[in-house]
């Protein structure tokens, strides 16, 4: 009988070892004992499966891993109409995961078709590192399908399409499937950033992608503890040789410690998700009527351009929103401060509200004209939304938005 998605976040993944202990636990080893000279054959050459050195992984990230594969694959059938299983791989950061999905899939002198909003490391390893290694990046807006479609067909050199939704820090969405379709159409392959989303929100191999990654450290892990990601990939034969080839030589293996606070932080995912999605719907729709926003940017108020496009893939708008204080820089900056509960940091996804004001913090350094144009306006305050008790989040809000 199929278990449901709650029961997957706690049980998924799990293995008793030889001293039951009940949760998986840490592993604190670089290396693995041989029993004899021909194990140690059998293990290299893979006849037997087993741990040879912590690079390559243990069983704490292992686990951790798998977890997360039954949630990205929960409940979706493969093309026979078995359930679809995929292949985890954890990463010592989201970063790594991009970096060895970039690098195992595209080659010197090939391409890469992404989109406009783009998590700013991930805009800055396209912009920066990739050109160095003879890969270039396509951009378009990925709402224009026809767009899209004349770059897939005036651009052979494309080898992967690279998509993120909702994005960071916009909170843009495109239509997975659509966009999937079109480039399985010209034979490229797809990948989908899904950290926003988180797989209780938002299945992206339900609409065909080959890719699925998230950067571990927001909601997954739900409590701030570690820095960490996964690449999941749905050829569990290219996942096993050259996704994994590229993994362990590139050194982007996560380590025991992260991944144990990961698989635990993962079994409240599905309450830490309701929470606080419900808590966002209240905050944006409270927000909405203040008389001292301007506006509100979230994917659950019908006025938001990309509603439907979130309504059709993901099962409700999710935590994060922003909002635009009147009054501009100044205001959005004593706006912080008058905070008391809510907490000013960057990052998203923890238990915690966190709140920060881009254009005094992450996006000080850009010229004005330029941070105006990706819709970073003055008094622009982001927020993920955190769990605690909603009274609190909206009075702490509306004092700091009174004074
Ligand atoms: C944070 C983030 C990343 C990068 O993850 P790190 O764990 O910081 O390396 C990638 N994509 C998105 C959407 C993110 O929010």
């Amino acid at each position: 009988m199929m278990q449901g998605f709650g029961s997957a976040c706690v049980h998924a993944g799990f293995e008793a070892e030889e001293h039951r202990s009940h949760l998986t636990p840490i592993y604190a080893s670089s290396t693995y004992l041989f029993d004899s000279a021909e194990q140690a054959v059998d293990l290299f050459t893979g006849k037997e499966k087993g741990f040879i050195y912590g690079r390559f992984g243990n069983p704490t990230i292992e686990q951790t891993a798998a977890k997360i594969a039954a949630l990205e694959a929960y409940g979706l059938k493969n093309t026979h109409g078995t359930p679809l299983e995929v292949k985890a791989i954890l990463h010592a950061s989201g970063m790594a995961a991009v970096s060895t999905l970039l690098f195992a899939t595209v080659s010197t002198q090939q391409k890469v078709l992404s989109h406009l909003s783009l998590y700013g490391g991930t805009q800055e390893l396209i912009d920066k590192v990739l050109p160095d290694c003879g890969i270039q990046t396509v951009l378009v807006d990925f709402h224009d399908l026809n767009a899209v479609e004349e770059k897939l067909k005036s651009e052979p050199s494309i080898a992967l399409v690279y998509i993120e939704t909702p994005a960071n820090p916009t909170i843009q969405c495109v239509d997975i499937e659509a966009i999937t379709q079109l480039a399985h159409q010209y034979g490229k392959k797809v990948a989908c950033d899904n950290t926003f989303a988180t797989p209780y929100l938002q299945q992206p191999f339900a609409f065909g992608v080959d890719f699925v990654l998230h950067s571990t450290t927001k909601f997954l892990n739900g409590h701030g503890t570690a820095i960490g990601g996964v690449l999941l990939g749905r050829d569990i034969e290219f996942m096993s040789t050259r996704v994994t080839k590229h993994h362990r030589l590139l050194g982007a293996n996560a380590n025991a410690f992260d991944a144990f606070l990961l698989n635990n932080g993962i079994k409240t995912l599905e309450l830490r998700m309701q929470r606080h999605c419900s808590n966002a719907e209240q905050v944006a729709s409270f927000l909405s009527n203040h008389a001292e926003v301007a506006f509100v940017n979230y994917l659950g108020l019908e006025h938001h351009p990309d509603a439907a496009i979130a309504k059709k893939q993901m099962k409700h708008a999710g935590a994060l929103l922003s909002f635009e204080v009147k009054g501009g820089f100044e205001a959005g900056k004593k706006f912080i401060n008058q905070l008391q509960l809510c907490t000013s940091a960057v990052s998203l996804g923890t238990c915690d509200t966190l709140i920060s004001h881009p254009a005094s913090t992450t996006h000080v350094g850009v010229p004005r004209e330029l941070r105006l144009q990706s819709g970073i306006t003055d008094g622009l305050i982001r927020m993920s939304v955190g769990i605690e008790t909603i009274d609190d989040i909206i009075n702490d809000l509306n004092t700091a938005l009174k004074k």
